[in-house]
Order: C-alpha cells, then structure tokens, then sequence
C-alpha cells in the first residue's frame, strides 16, 4: 500500500511566488532571482512530502502561472500572435506573454483566454486550436523538473494534464473541424515526453483526466480508449496513474475499467459510491490498482480517520493491501499551505481550529491513514487516531456550530416563504406608482472606484491608526461626494458606493454568525492572484443589520432613490468553504434567512429598491448535467426566499457577471427579481440570441460597457447596443447600466462613461417619444 499526492500548493506558505512573479512583472528582480524561488518552493515542496512519508510525489504540480498553460508551452501550442514574442523573448516572457497579454515598445497583444477550473475558482488559460494545429515539443519543464527532484535524492512522479482533458480544456479558433480530431497528431508529443522521462528514469506517471467526470460524447470516450491503449502498447512498463476527480466517472465507468492502466485515481470526497460501483461491477482488471482520494482536497475540514478507514478496508478486503494507494481527493492545489501558520486565537479559535487541516496537515493525515490501514500503528495507543476521534466527536455536538434557533427556522420554512406577495405583473404597477421611473432608467451596479486612499483608510483603521469615528467619517464624505456626481450626472437610481466593504462576500461573513477567518488560508485563484474564503463553520445567523447603516446614510442624501445593495445566499456559499457536515442547500438556506431579514430591515429603513447579487449563481452548476435540476432547485429557492420578505411595491433587483446562461435562462426567470443587470457587453450576441427565443418576463439591465476596461465608451456605442437590445425585449422593460461593479475602476474613467451612459439613456427616451408620436 503506497500513499500518492496529487499535487501540492506552489504559491508558497507565505505566498513568496505571488511576491516574486509581481516584482518580475514589475521590472523590480531578475529573472534568475524569480526562478529561484520557484525552485525553492519546489525542494520545499518535495522535501516536505518526502519527510512525512508520501511515496508517490508529485513533480511537474509547480507553475508559474498555470499547469495548463505549462502544458502548452510544453506541447508548442502557440498561438500565432505570439509569434513575434517569441523571437525576440525569453521562453519565461513569451509564456508570461501569452498569460497576460504584453504591451511594450509598440507590441500589444492581447491574453489568452482565462477560464474556471471545471467547478473550482482556480482559473486556466484556455488553449487555442486551429484547424491544421501543430504540436512539437517545445519546452522540457517537466522533464527538467524531474531530473531536478532526482538531484534532490527524491524520484518524484511527473504529473501531467492527459491528452483527451487537455484537448476538451481548448477551444477551436476556427470552423470545420472539433478539437478532439487533433487526438491523433497531439499523441506523438505526449510519448516524446513519455519517453524522455522514462530515460530519465521516472517509474509513475500521472495523467490527469477529468473530463472523465463530464457527460462526454462517444467520440470523447473513443479517445480515451485510444488513447490509453497506444501509451500502454508503447510504454508497456511506465506505471500510469489515471486521475479523475471533482466527480463520478457515471457513463464513463465502462470504459474507464477496461483501459489499460497500472491505477485509476477514484475522487471518493464527490462520490463516494465510485468504490462499491467499481467492486460490485467485478469488471476491474486483476492488474489495476486504485488509489483511494479519501482526504478533501479542495475543503479545509479534517479528515474523519473512521470513516475514511472503513473506506479503505473494504477495498483493501476486496482487493488486498498491495493494490491500494492512499490520497487526496484531487490535487491540493485547492487547499491553504499550513494550519500551522494560524495563530490568531481570537479568530480562528483552538476549537475551531482542531477541526480543520490545509495541505500540509493533508500529507500527514494521508500517511497517518496508510500507517493505520496496514496496522503498523495501533489504533488504540495512537495519540493521533485519538485526536482525530476527539476533533470530530467534538465538532459534531459543539456549541459553536449548533444554533436550535436557526435549525428550527429552516424546518418550518412554508410554501410561501419563497414567494412574493404577487405575480409580478401585478408588483410591477405598484412599482411604477411608488417610484415614478422614466422609461430606460439609469443606474449602476453597486461599487464605485476602490481607490488606494479608500483602501488605506481601512488599513489604518484595522492596525488602530484610525478611530472608528475617523473612518467612519472618511468613509461618510466618500459617500456622499459619490451621492453628490450621480445626481449631477442624472443617474436615476443610486448606490451609495461600497466604500466600507473590503470584499463583496468578507464583509457580510465578518457580520454574520457561523463564519470565521483566517490570516493565512490564501488558495491560488489565476496567476499570481490569490484568494481567502472565509470559512462557514456553524449555522448561520445575523445578531444585527449589516448595511441598513449606509444605506440609510446615503438615502437621506438625496430625494432620489438609494438602492440597497447586499450579496445573495449562493454567492456567498460558493466563495467561502462550507461546513462538510449537512448539505450545502442546507447552508445556503440559512443564509438566504439571514439575507432576508436584512432585505426586510432595509425596506422598514425606507429602502425601496434592494440588489441582491447572485453573480456566482452559474458557477455553482455541478459538473454533471443530470445533478443540475437538483442544484437549481435549491439555489434559485435560496435566492427567492432572500428576495420575498418585502412588500409588492419594493423592487428586487439582482446581479449576475455571467452572460453564458443560455442553458438555464428559465431558472434565471424563476428567480424573480424585478430586474436583472447582467454582464453582456462583451458578447452581446449571444445575449440576444437567448432572448430572441424566451420571452423575459421581468426587467433587464443588459450591460452597455465594460467595467473591465479603462477605456470610456461613447454614447453612440451604448446607444446601439441598447437598440440592438430593444430589438429582442420591449423597451418599457429595460435598464441602463455598466456590466459591473465600478471597484477596480478610477474616477476619471468612470465619470467619463457614466456621462455617455445617460446621455444614450436619454437618447433612448427621444427615439421612443418620436416613435409614439409618429
Ligand atoms: N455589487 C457588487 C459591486 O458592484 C457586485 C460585484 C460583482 O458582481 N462581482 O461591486
Ligand atoms: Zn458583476
């Protein structure tokens, strides 16, 4: 029995790549100085897991970027506007080109595309195909890092994106043809890599395949069939290690156990009825070993050693101790680096903090594990077994998690709870009485422009260097100037700005009961950005409103309308780590409550018109199709139980970033906010599209520019994307806004385009007048 890492964390504990690749970008140290780091974190890495007893090391896990990106660089799948780059630059700069697009002396060319990581928040760079793609080995990363772990004295296991996964991760650049057709011309790259590491002496490969856990087409299926014969006809002594993860392999099961592997990786955290379909089908070949991903690798929760050991003695039981390997579920890329380095007791208290592991703890608890399944420790004298016993038999009944009061809520939810007090149809006159809007209203979608000053306001104010009043003063006038542009500007509904909020999820984490922080737990989300959820440990409750405060401040501001602007249950689940120990619907209806009594106090306060964004409504889709009703069901519900506490005459709005909701565009309706803003001004066709063929019952906001750009749109752009948008959906049903929040933003920009904003509003409003008349 063999303990096997998928991959381990290469951002570094203290984050030292995020560090080094930005003073790189910014010109500020060598490249010889940020190669070393990345090597220091690679021995670090290795080093760790050779000292903890992990057999099977990953090598190859570390990126500078992306894996994915890595790979293509590796598979010379360069697209041809990096041509130039790559002449006059260094691989390191060409491939820090083709991540984030390169401006200098009179080159610009744009990025490759970014995209999420199936259902995680880590995003890749997406490959780009032509027609007639070549693929050459071009770079020897992962070659070169095998030898180099050799050096160190530790035979590490290479770790590689499988052919049919990293085809299906691309995307076609033009017609007449689908990716998977190039499977033939990709293999000859992959055995050249095959073949040079096994010169080297590498003994386990790992290839990474999941797209395994998708509903694939039976093309993709004979793919992987082809594929995996013609690497075990040609390297019939490499161990290949098949890896699959974030879901079941469903339909794919058949043709998985009959490939030709030395292991198939099984993710038993997603589905953990994956071993008992494989025993019971008596269909695994008698040379195939499974490696059992018993430790969560994409959650912070410790490990239940029962549990987990109960998993492994019935496929050790079935198969015997020699066919057994122990692992993380999936790589722990998706993991914080070190519990170890949490130290702020009064945040993460030691009760919480026995109940979780990061990376580092993983390791140990997957050896620990093995050391237990082959009865070379006993459980009865372990300290550690004991440990883990008490941790979870603690969590299980602490206090701090169980709230009766917010169980028995939950429970005596009724029918009506997720419903307004009317259909829309009939809100909607009420409505127009009570706010008195003119036709294509103007509003924005809640942030304005974070600027260094707003953020060191609140840096100060958190070391003490500010007295709450002095921030909350600062953070007044703030708003007030923001109150102050948009009614000069003519802006119809206002927001007060954001200012006070660090994150869109943090900030109401930090107010509600249930969650908890920590001061280290950054997980990689692209490139050199790193993200912190917090951590929803317990029922979640609200003790006191969040944001009635400012809304209620700038609303007394001005005798326009101040829309209140909160983060809706599923965005806030989908960002943070939830509790393992009930269903995320669970969770995520507690939340909605707490959302919902915040929506009722904003209207007690006098805010009519309330936004709560859901822009990670669509991320949270499972990977498999035939789990998404089951996921809508009870996130959609969320939402509308936030959104139905108030009174026909107060307006819900909601937010979304994502445009691609072609797919579920009923369930987006079934939410039933009175207006949707959404993200289209980047791919207005396909918006329109959708609506062209579903009557969109509610209003809408199309976005008419990009937030993600510094550039200032013109009123005739907006103007014609408005009528392009009036063309699919009636006029008296549209809103005006920018695609997103204005955070990332700066002034100037952002008053530029807000003024061209309601100017194409107005514009609007006169075509539509001489339209009537005539
Ligand atoms: N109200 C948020 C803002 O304007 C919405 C952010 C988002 O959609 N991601 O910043
Ligand atoms: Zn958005």
């Amino acid at each position: 029995m063999k303990t096997n890492n998928l991959g381990y964390p290469r951002i570094g504990s203290n984050r030292e790549l995020k560090k080094a690749s930005e003073l790189y970008w910014a010109g500020k140290i060598s490249a010889d100085e940020l190669l070393e780091v990345g090597k220091n974190i690679r021995k670090e890495n290795w080093q760790l897991q050779a000292k903890s007893g992990i057999d099977l090391i990953p090598s190859n896990d570390f990126s500078f970027y992306d894996q994915v990106l890595d790979l293509t660089l590796t598979l010379g799948a360069i697209p041809n506007r990096y041509s130039e780059i790559a002449k006059t630059n260094s691989a390191l700069d060409l491939y820090f080109a083709m991540a984030r697009g390169s401006q200098k002396e009179g080159q610009d060319v744009v990025a490759m595309e970014m995209t999420k990581w199936f259902d995680t928040n880590y995003h890749y760079i997406v490959p780009e195909f032509t027609k007639n793609q070549k693929f050459e080995l071009f770079s020897t990363k992962i070659i070169n890092e095998f030898v180099e772990s050799k050096k160190l004295g530790i035979t590490t296991k290479p770790v590689l994106i499988g052919p049919v996964t990293y085809l299906l991760l691309g995307k076609e650049k033009e017609e007449g043809f689908h990716r998977i057709d190039l499977i033939e011309k990709l293999l000859p790259v992959y055995f050249e890599i095959l073949n040079a590491l096994q010169n080297e002496g590498a003994e386990h490969i790992q290839l990474d395949e999941p797209f395994l856990a998708l509903n694939l087409t039976d093309k993709e299926r004979d793919a992987i069939t082809y594929v995996y014969n013609e690497i075990s006809k040609n390297f019939p002594s490499l161990k290949i290690i098949l890896a699959n993860y974030f879901d079941c392999f469903g339909e794919n099961l058949e043709t998985v156990l009959a490939l030709p592997v030395h292991t198939l990786h099984l993710d038993l955290v997603r589905c953990s009825s994956q071993l008992d379909d494989i025993l019971d089908s008596g269909k695994l070949a008698n040379n195939v070993n499974l490696s059992l991903g018993v430790v969560d690798g994409r959650n912070i929760w410790k490990n239940d050693f029962k549990k987990s050991l109960a998993t492994i003695k019935k496929a050790t039981d079935a198969l015997g101790k020699d066919r057994i390997l122990i692992a993380p579920s999936c790589s722990l890329i998706h993991s914080p680096c070190d519990l170890d380095l949490e130290t702020n007791d009064a945040t993460l208290t030691p009760e919480i903090k026995q109940w979780l592991a990061f990376a580092k703890q993983k390791i140990e608890e997957i050896v620990l594990l093995q050391n237990f399944a082959l009865d070379e420790v006993s459980l009865v004298d372990s300290v550690s077994f004991e440990q883990n016993t008490i941790a979870n038999e603690n969590r299980k009944t602490s206090k701090l998690i169980h709230n009766e009061g917010v169980k028995n809520r939950v429970a005596s939810i009724t029918n009506g709870d997720d419903k307004r007090r009317n259909l829309f149809a009939i809100r909607r006159f009420k409505q127009i009485e009570a706010l008195k809007l003119p036709l294509f209203p103007t509003t924005t979608i809640g942030s304005f422009p974070q600027t260094t000053e707003v953020r060191s306001w609140r840096a100060k104010f958190k070391k003490g260097e500010l007295s709450q009043k002095q921030y909350d003063d600062l953070l007044q006038k703030e708003t007030e100037e923001t109150i102050r542009f948009q009614e000069e500007t003519g802006i119809d509904v206002l927001v007060h700005g954001e200012f006070e909020r660090n994150d869109m999820v943090e900030y109401f984490g930090e107010q509600l009961d249930g969650f908890t922080f920590t001061k280290n737990g950054w997980v990689q989300s692209y490139g050199s950005r790193c993200v912190k959820p917090p951590v929803i440990y317990g029922d979640v409750s609200r003790p006191n409103p969040m944001t009635v405060r400012w809304a209620e401040f700038a609303q007394s501001l001005t005798p326009k309308w101040v829309k209140g602007m909160l983060t809706g249950p599923v965005t806030i689940l989908q960002w943070s780590f939830v509790r393992n120990d009930q269903p995320r619907s669970e969770t995520c209806t507690q939340i909605a409550l707490a959302i919902r009594d915040e929506v009722v106090d904003l209207e007690k306060a006098g805010i009519k018109i309330i936004q709560i964004d859901e822009p990670a409504i669509r991320e949270g889709l499972p990977l498999r199709k035939e789990e998404w009703a089951n996921y809508l069901d009870w996130a959609i519900k969320a939402f509308r139980i936030s959104a139905s506490g108030v009174k026909d005459d107060t307006q819900i709005h909601t937010h979304m970033c994502y445009s691609e909701f072609n797919d579920i565009i009923q369930n987006i309706a079934d939410m039933d906010a009175d207006v949707i803003t959404i993200e289209c001004s980047r791919s207005q066709m396909e918006l329109l599209d959708v609506f062209a063929d579903f009557k969109y019952p509610n209003e809408i906001g199309p976005g008419v520019y990009d937030i993600h750009s510094p550039r200032v749109p013109s009123n005739e752009e907006m103007v014609h994307l408005l009528e392009k948008a009036a063309s699919v959906i009636p006029v008296n049903q549209l809103w005006v806004n920018p695609d997103c929040g204005l955070k990332t933003r700066h002034w100037d920009e952002t008053k530029k385009a807000l003024i061209e904003m309601v100017a194409a509003a107005q514009q609007m409003r006169v075509s539509v007048e001489n339209i009537a008349t005539v």
